[in-house]
């Protein structure tokens, strides 16, 4: 048995945009119903054990320190797919979501924050 590599895949690493602080941001979605459940940063540890645990980590900008979602609160995200978007700055990860994604105990980050009272624009441009 080879052990698991310690390093993210050079060849996924180097396709990472990453920002100042050396993130890239994670979409977590899941599977089944699309539902968005929250947004999440990634450095490229985060990413590797993401790839290859079959859990969701996270790195903590207020914290700095790496976060497997689920540990503390038992809500755990199964991975189902990772992808990267066409420039490298955004992941999409799919998941199956173990109760609330959001820590006040919504299902969704989306549903605490609240809709905004966008103006419904017309599919036709005038
Ligand atoms: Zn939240």
């Amino acid at each position: 048995m080879t052990s698991p590599p310690t390093t993210l895949d050079p060849t996924i690493a180097a396709r990472l945009k990453r920002d100042s602080a050396g993130l890239v941001a994670a979409i977590i979605q899941q599977v089944d119903t699309r539902e968005v459940l929250m947004l999440g940063w990634m450095d490229d540890e985060a990413l590797r054990r993401t790839l290859t645990e079959g859990r969701v980590t996270f790195f903590s900008r207020s914290r700095q320190e790496y976060w497997r979602k689920g540990d503390t609160s038992g809500h755990i995200q199964v991975v189902k797919s990772v992808a990267i978007d066409c420039d490298g700055d955004a992941l999409l990860v799919e998941v199956d979501q173990v109760g609330s994604a959001c820590h006040t105990g919504e299902r969704t980050c989306f549903l605490t924050g609240g809709d905004l009272g966008a103006v419904v624009g017309e599919n036709q441009v005038s």
